[in-house]
């Protein structure tokens, strides 16, 4: 049965495809997240039924919950700002993290995951715009990866933005081809142990904007499920 969300569903792959091709990118190299905070699991399963399977959560309590009753018929990944002493929970709940965005935090992460002999996908958050108090300066993105490369129950796997809000897509541009940018800065600085493949950027009013600029993860939320709470 067609259901608002698996139409909403099919709407973005329809922009992700046309974004694609105006870039010259294999539509498939662009994973679609479907962002969750707020939204009950009945509604996250159809999303899944749909064929999503990477979802994204802000809270570590409220991930908790879902994953209870999901479990790992999905993907999840933390997007939310994390406190350090919830790094204990974070690492038995996801399998990703896209806001580390400070070596305390990555140094956390990497004790606890090597407690329950695990590794843990991380990204590095960065800061788009002096509105927004998560992410790390660009600066000192690189020193971070090169310290995070070093944690052995961490793998590196890109770099994660969000930016600043705003009613015109195109003001998102700038943010995000700096995200490419640093990216391919680390990318030069051939630094070992580490696979700087994603860029975690883009949500429901900018995502288009974000795969033309190199976006390999989008994070979508309302475009998915409609209006939060
Ligand atoms: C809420 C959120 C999203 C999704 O936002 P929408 O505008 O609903 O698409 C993406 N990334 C982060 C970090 C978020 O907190």
């Amino acid at each position: 049965m067609e259901t608002q969300i698996s139409s909403n569903i099919n709407a973005i792959k329809q922009k992700i495809a046309a974004a694609a091709q105006r870039a010259g990118r294999d539509p498939l190299s662009i994973k679609l997240m479907a962002v969750t905070k707020t939204v009950e699991p009945e509604r996250i399963g159809t999303a899944i039924e749909a064929g999503l399977t990477m979802l994204g959560e802000n809270y570590v309590q409220e991930a908790k919950d879902k994953i209870t009753i999901i479990g790992d018929r999905a993907q999840w990944h933390m997007i939310g700002h994390l406190q350090t002493n919830k790094a204990k929970y974070a690492v038995k709940l996801f399998d990703y993290v896209h806001s580390v965005d400070r070596l305390e935090l990555a140094q956390e992460l990497d004790k606890r995951a090597g407690q329950i002999n695990r590794k843990l996908n991380v990204l590095i958050e960065v800061n788009s715009g002096e509105e927004s108090k998560s992410g790390i300066e660009k600066t000192q993105a690189l020193e971070l990866v090169r310290q995070v490369a070093h944690l052995p129950n961490l793998t590196l796997r890109g770099l994660m933005t969000m930016a600043p809000y705003s009613d015109n897509p195109e003001n998102s541009r700038p943010y995000f081809k700096a995200l490419r940018d640093l990216r391919d800065d680390i990318d030069r600085a051939s630094i070992t142990g580490i696979s700087m493949e994603e860029l975690s950027m883009g949500m429901t009013d900018d995502f288009e904007v974000a795969i033309e600029e190199g976006a390999t993860i989008i994070r979508v939320g309302r475009a998915i499920f409609g209006k939060r709470q």
